[in-house]
């Protein structure tokens, strides 16, 4: 008999939280949800709340949590608190971070703190936290499975091997919605294109940063913390048929990849599930079908965003942090019309020009800077 998995979800309404639910539905002897947090989109949580039976939820706002307790007994909490509320249930084994951006950072470092394992979606966490995040992680003992594909790939290629037999790590891209645009093109870029991502349907700012391919810089410095690796190890390639989802060279030139279909349900499973696999409703990979894999490097002059996360994935960890809040503010105003597609990366550029890179003292230390680098990026917005 398998053992049944007691879950919390942060982010149970988008894309990874609904994908990862579906996996629930599959395997109900063997995952149950406890507790579920979401943003704005109340119909589908009340939906979830009648079909997963959780023992608590949270929503963002006050007024949310008032329109739902009025249709459940269960409790309904709202706003930071409600995270809280969330991670601390004493039957949580397993949190899945499957918020967007650094907003995250508080109830994972409040869920790790706990000794709960982490099943971690929400990339901004170890962007902007990494360094703290890992050392809470090993003082405590849990386990951080990653659900990003590429580092999902990774930590499967590393498995039965040491750091010393590792040579390089290589992060496949896709290149996102403008991988076959000019750069004349791009200039002229609206939502809509840039929200037509060509392999995978995911939320809407990790479908921005794809196309900027600041997610693909994001990722670096999630890889460099997750597998605790020196940054001139980590290469990135462009791979449009997202097939490998990343690949570990070791020293004797052996390449160990990760293959699949592009469907975030394989990632999510293996991290619920680790380190047993079950089935998930995620077609086979017909290779005749694929026929051909294509391999290119990256063109920095037209990824300006990739440049500046490896550049600042060098720096002290506070560089980290002012991009990450700064890419959050830039990405929201490209989604609200207020900019065009070329002033995100300006927007991010400008607010790092302002700040003098340090080392991160604390979690207040971070959401103080992140604090810091949004208002300034708003300010930019604004001139
Ligand atoms: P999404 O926008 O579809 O969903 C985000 C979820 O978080 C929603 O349920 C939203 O209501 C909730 N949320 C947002 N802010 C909240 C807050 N303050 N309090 C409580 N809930 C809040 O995003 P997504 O595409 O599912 O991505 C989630 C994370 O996973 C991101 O960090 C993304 O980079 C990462 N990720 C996503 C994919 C993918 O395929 N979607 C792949 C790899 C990594
Ligand atoms: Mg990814």
């Amino acid at each position: 008999m398998p053992v049944v998995k007691s879950v919390a979800i942060l982010g149970s309404t988008g894309s990874i939280g609904c994908s990862a639910l579906e996996i629930v539905r599959l395997h109900r002897d063997k995952v149950r949800v406890v507790s579920l947090a979401a943003g704005r989109n109340r119909e589908l949580l009340l939906r979830q709340i009648c079909e997963f039976e959780p023992q608590l939820v949270s929503v963002t706002s006050r007024e949310d949590a008032r329109w739902l307790q009025q249709h459940t007994s269960i409790p309904v909490y709202w706003g930071p608190q409600g995270l809280s509320e969330v991670v601390a249930h004493p039957s949580v084994e397993l949190v899945l971070a499957a918020m967007v951006g650094s907003a995250g950072l508080a109830p994972v470092m409040q869920a790790i703190e706990l000794g709960r394992d982490i099943a971690l979606a929400n990339k901004e966490i170890l962007v902007a936290g990494g360094e703290l995040v890992m050392a809470k992680a090993r003082q405590q003992g849990v386990q951080l499975l990653p659900v990003d594909s590429e580092h999902s790939a990774i930590m499967q290629s590393l498995k039965g091997h040491s750091a010393r037999e590792v040579a390089r790590i290589i992060l496949t891209a896709s290149g996102g919605s403008f991988r076959d645009w000019s750069a004349q093109e791009l200039a002229e870029a609206t939502i809509d294109d840039a929200l037509n991502h060509p392999n995978w349907s995911m939320g809407q700012k990790i479908t921005i940063d794809s196309a900027t391919m600041m997610n693909k810089g994001l990722e670096l410095i999630e890889a460099r913390w997750l597998f605790d690796v020196d940054p001139n190890m980590l290469e990135v390639i462009i791979h449009p048929e997202s097939i490998v989802h990343s690949m570990v060279e070791y020293v004797d030139g052996s390449v160990i990849a990760q293959m699949g279909v592009p469907d975030m349900k394989a990632p999510i499973a293996y991290a619920l599930f680790h380190p047993r696999r079950y089935p998930v409703d995620v077609p086979a990979l017909r290779w005749a079908e694929v026929a051909t894999l294509n391999f290119s490097q990256p063109d920095l002059a037209k990824y300006p965003c990739l440049a500046l996360a490896q550049d600042v994935m060098c720096q002290k960890g506070s560089a980290a942090v002012i991009m990450n809040g700064a890419n959050e503010i830039a990405v929201s105003c490209f989604l609200r019309g207020e900019i065009p597609f070329s002033r995100i990366c300006a927007m991010v550029e400008q607010t790092l020009q302002h700040h003098q890179p340090h080392h991160l003292e604390s979690v207040e230390h971070i959401l103080e800077l992140d604090q810091w680098s949004r208002q300034r990026a708003l300010e930019l917005a604004k001139e």
